[in-house]
């Protein structure tokens, strides 16, 4: 592609990209796809010869777009939100453009001390202590895997990297059973075993129970294991239950456990004054990942990672071969040191193009209006008879359950169900489930980057007539 095609298929896709923005709302939410349908559409074999760019648009258009479930909707409910935005989708063409590796600072100053910078942003955007360093990585996933790690090195006095684990004790790390999946895959991966990952069980609220906690931890002791690290959650991914931090933060203090928080979703919400109080006891934390990749408009992948002893990260992931040693090794940061993957990606650019596009204001009121949608849907279901709300609404989740009198717990779960895949098979909403309790419930999330109060009333007016269809004698559903 020479440069005159270039940028006439460039102007072409960023006409694209500005239609699909202004009418991805009209769009079915979920992909209607049958399994194997698109690569049945997919030649077995590339090309040998070259193809128009033309060709490659038109089977975008004709293949690929039928079967991409639209994140970017307003009308998108489900798990939690990947959100992008314009300025984050431009500055990531630059990024790819540039398409430079980001592992050293020699291999683009620019990438590590924007990413730097970025970083003393998000730590006083959030208000987290100033003696904390942050890192952007790939995911949630692989800054949790950077702790455990760290954790495990640290009770090891750093020996387990270079002899194994064969001396390293019976390590144990603990987090709530409402933790994120991405803890039980670390710990495995870590060495510990998932095994040895001891679920703590929660409180009314989903929050971990520090007295089980701290219960578990001693009875750990005397078994003669060896407490390493503790997960709290921030916002848990089921009901987004938030853990203390403080209660949780004295007992790791006291037997000298590593304090990771997941924040993947709820951190971004430490952006507003009035939900510090999840931050409380935040002194007695060793890191703390969120995901601007979820609720920060900033397109996947981008999760800030913060520790509070950088040194102790770097020591633990750092490893010099030959080819990487450069003249300034030691005066600045090779970002590559402070995690497991060596090239990295140049993130920082799309959080600077929205954190500079949007300014901090406009952030926290659109963080703010999804806390209001949540609590405003949350209200009209506690209001509604046959409906029961099912988690404590703290972000921007709600978790609920329909109900209508003289059916059973588990024909209700199966009702629930239902009513959950036909609202989604209308294309015009979508909504995922989770369990609490045992309990089948539908589970929204109103946090999408373009959601309005409209969206989510339209939304709850459909759950309400198809619930009651559904639940009636035939069953039948007609609805618009
Ligand atoms: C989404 C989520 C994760 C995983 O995030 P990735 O960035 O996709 O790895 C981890 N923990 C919690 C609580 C989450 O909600």
């Amino acid at each position: 592609m020479d440069s005159d095609e270039f940028r006439k298929y460039g102007h072409e896709i960023v006409e694209w990209i500005a239609r699909y923005y202004e009418t991805v709302e009209n769009m079915p939410v979920k992909a209607r796809t049958a399994p194997g349908e698109v690569k049945g559409a997919l030649p077995a074999i590339p090309p040998t010869g070259s193809e128009s760019f033309d060709l490659f648009l038109k089977d975008f258009d004709e293949i690929i777009m039928p079967g991409i479930t639209h994140w970017q909707s307003p009308s998108f409910f489900a798990y939690f939100p990947a959100n992008s935005s314009p300025p984050s989708v431009l500055a990531e063409m630059l990024t790819a453009a540039l398409g430079a590796q980001c592992m050293i600072w020699e291999t683009s100053p620019a990438a590590t001390e924007l990413e730097e910078r970025m970083m003393e942003w998000l730590r006083g955007m959030t208000g987290l202590p100033s003696s904390f360093e942050g890192v952007i990585q790939d995911s949630a996933s692989s800054a949790t895997l950077a702790a455990l790690i760290t954790a495990r090195e640290r009770a090891t006095q750093f020996m387990s990297n270079s002899r194994g684990l064969s001396e390293a004790g019976r390590l144990r790390v603990y987090a709530s059973t409402q933790a994120h999946s991405s803890v039980e895959k670390g710990a495995g991966v870590a060495g510990f075993g998932r095994e040895n990952l001891v679920r703590i069980p929660v409180n009314s609220d989903f929050s971990m129970d520090p007295g089980a906690l701290k219960q578990a931890i001693e009875e750990d002791i005397s078994a003669g294991y060896v407490p390493c690290c503790v997960v709290a959650t921030m916002g848990t991914t089921g009901v987004t239950a938030v853990d203390p931090l403080r209660p949780v933060g004295e007992i790791c203090r006291e037997k000298n456990i590593w304090l990771h928080v997941d924040g993947a979703l709820g951190g971004t919400a430490l952006l507003l004054p009035e939900m510090r109080w999840m931050a409380d006891g935040m002194e007695y934390v060793d890191s703390i990942v969120f995901n601007p990749h979820k609720w920060m408009f900033t397109n996947f992948d981008c999760s800030a990672y913060f520790v509070r002893d950088a040194a102790g990260l770097i020591r633990t992931f750092e490893i010099l071969p030959e080819y990487l040693r450069t003249r300034t090794r030691g005066l600045v940061n090779d970002y590559r040191d402070w995690g497991i993957p060596l090239g990295r990606r140049f993130r920082a650019l799309k959080l600077w193009a929205v954190i500079r596009t949007y300014g901090v204001e406009r952030l926290q009121s659109m963080i703010r209006e999804h806390i209001r949608l949540a609590k405003m849907l949350a209200q009209l279901i506690e209001s509604e008879r046959n409906f029961i709300l099912m988690a404590p609404v703290h972000l921007n989740t709600v978790c609920f359950r329909y109900l209508p009198e003289g059916i059973s717990a588990d024909e209700a779960d199966g009702l629930n169900e239902r009513i959950n895949h036909a609202l989604n098979d209308t294309g015009k909403i979508y909504l995922t489930h989770t369990r609490v309790d045992g309990r089948y419930v539908m589970r929204m999330v109103t946090a999408q980057t373009n959601v309005e109060e409209k969206h989510v009333l339209r939304a709850w007016a459909m759950i309400k007539e198809y619930a009651s269809a559904l639940s009636s004698k035939d069953g039948a559903v007609d609805v618009d």
